[in-house]
């Protein structure tokens, strides 16, 4: 039975784990019983996918559960309640939280693709939710040639502009690298024949090169005693050389990380030996020498980098790290979170998990700092755990600086990235981005001044609205304006941005001085 796969994935599950994922595939299961995919698979085929993905990542029982139910309240008959009463509060926190983002709407204008990206981060709410949903995104990316062809344009196009740069800024490498070369030859189909004629004289060669490098370097590793450590090579994603072939003139002559070898070791220090000794062994390129331990990447990336002439005349680029460091260049923000996830229990309320987990190395950067150089005597070289969170969240633990209970700390959080600001569509699809609680009149001066002052009324959603009326995420606002309309004071009450009311206060204070103007005296007539 499939669930038992799920299960023999997962790391170190309690019986009460198993169960849950048993119960939760035999929800599904039923649930869309007789539906089928685009391909003509059984529709479980897809949500199965997605718990198998979430496994390996190492995800907990109750992502895992959520992942398999992640389709079931949109397209079947079971209920929230149901969902609730069979896997508790959190499971369907998560469920609806995927379904929720299902209908955030991607219009194809270049413009706005980065609020659209916050505004998908915004309305996940929880960082798990944005795991299921990249996760669902990536298998239906693997099976999209059974999409009507009308269809797969638009889809991997959104894959490119939102999914891949959510993926990135989360650290998640695998997910990122998978979601581009799948969209590719969609979006560029040119740009791809061109990359994929480029490569192909490489390929038979290259690989063969790559192997006989690896298994020399594996020898020389034993030789000098490091017996703990694992050696993978890895070729470029397509979509990443071509966006770099276009910056390098399309020639492979200026790539240097096409092939590259992944040596994955037990210590920091043991990755500085390791680099010592491909230097010994290699002619090492100069300038080519990144250390990303040191100095880790905004996205919390973590390795050595050097690049190296082999005897067979290959360019080659070793990357060397530990094994943490390649989980979280693998799964990224999934890698600190699945371990929470596993340890919560029933107990954890929806958003806040991942951000507590977080927290700790945000509070105690120097404790950790203290402990971890006695152990290993070489403070210079152990980064402060602040410098492994992704730059996104620093920013947003900024502005919190100077203490305070972690409670507080975490509500904040959640507070200034998740609630704070809504985004809003105009009817072309253009995203706008406001403060919670505005309305049509914030909406209106942030289009344009002159609409600002015209307004006369507002469809939000299509239905007419009173322009007190607070917006919502996702809203799709209708301004209408008239000639005749002028800004009047009680907008000033309405208004929650500066920029609207300092218009509105611009235009009433032309106004009363025009009226003075034409009456010839102080008119409070009005
Ligand atoms: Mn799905």
């Amino acid at each position: 039975m499939a669930a038992e796969e799920i299960i023999k994935k997962m790391a170190s599950p309690t019986e009460d784990d198993k169960a849950l994922i048993t119960r939760a595939y035999k929800m599904a299961e039923v649930a869309h019983e007789g539906q089928t995919r685009k391909s003509g698979e059984p529709y479980m085929a897809h949500p199965e996918s997605i718990g198998i993905m979430l496994a390996d990542m190492g995800m907990g029982p109750r992502t895992i559960a959520a992942g398999l139910l992640h389709d079931s309240l949109e397209d079947t008959s079971v209920t929230a309640e149901e969902i609730q009463k069979e896997f508790g509060a959190e499971v369907l926190f998560l469920v609806e939280g995927v379904t929720k983002l299902g209908s955030v709407r991607y219009y194809g204008s270049d413009r706005h693709n980065e609020s659209l990206r916050k505004l998908f981060v915004a309305v996940s709410q929880d960082i798990r939710v944005l795991i299921i949903k990249l996760v669902d995104r990536l298998h239906n990316m693997q099976t999209l040639e059974y999409v009507p062809k009308e269809k797969q344009l638009r889809i991997a196009r959104e894959t490119l502009e939102i999914y891949v740069p959510v993926a990135h800024r989360l650290g998640m490498g695998r997910i990122r690298k998978e979601l581009e070369d799948l969209a590719f030859p969609y979006v560029y189909p040119e740009e791809y024949k061109h990359v994929i004629d480029l490569t192909k004289p490489l390929a038979k060669r290259s690989t063969e090169e790559l192997e006989k490098a690896r298994k020399s370097l594996q020898k020389r590793l034993a030789e000098v005693g490091i017996i703990n450590f694992r050696t993978h090579s890895r070729v470029k994603g397509l979509y990443s050389l071509f966006q770099k072939l276009k910056r390098r003139d399309w020639d492979m002559d200026n790539i240097h990380d096409y092939l590259a070898i992944r040596v994955v070791v037990g210590s920091v220090e043991e990755c500085y030996r390791v680099l010592g000794i491909v230097h010994e062994s290699w002619r090492p390129m100069p300038g080519r020498v990144k250390d990303y331990i040191a100095f880790p990447k905004p996205n919390g990336y973590r390795s050595l980098h050097t690049t190296v002439i082999t005897p067979g005349r290959i360019i080659l680029e070793l990357q060397i790290r530990t094994e943490e460091m390649h989980r979280e260049a693998e799964f990224g923000v999934a890698s600190h979170i699945s371990y929470k996830d596993h340890q919560v229990g029933e107990k954890a309320s929806g958003g806040a998990s991942w951000f507590s987990s977080l927290i700790p190395s945000l509070f105690r950067p120097f404790a950790w700092r203290e402990s971890k150089a006695t152990i290993e005597g070489r403070q210079e070289l152990v980064p402060s755990h602040k410098d492994r969170i992704p730059k996104w969240v620093q920013e947003i633990a900024r502005s919190h600086q100077g203490g305070g209970e972690a409670e507080a700390f975490v509500d904040d959080l959640k507070k200034d990235f998740f609630t704070n600001r809504i985004f809003v569509f105009t009817p072309e699809g253009d995203v706008v981005d406001l403060p919670i609680g505005a309305s049509p009149i914030d909406f209106a001066y942030a289009i344009h001044s002159e609409v600002g002052d015209r307004t006369s009324g507002a469809k939000v959603n299509n239905k007419l609205v009173g322009l007190d009326t607070p917006l919502k995420n996702g809203d799709i606002v209708e301004i209408e304006t008239n000639k005749k309309q002028l800004p009047n004071r009680k907008w000033l009450d309405i208004a929650k941005t500066s920029l609207a009311k300092r218009r509105i206060r611009a235009a009433l204070t032309l106004d009363a001085e025009q009226h003075n103007h034409n009456h010839g005296h102080a008119g409070k007539k009005k």
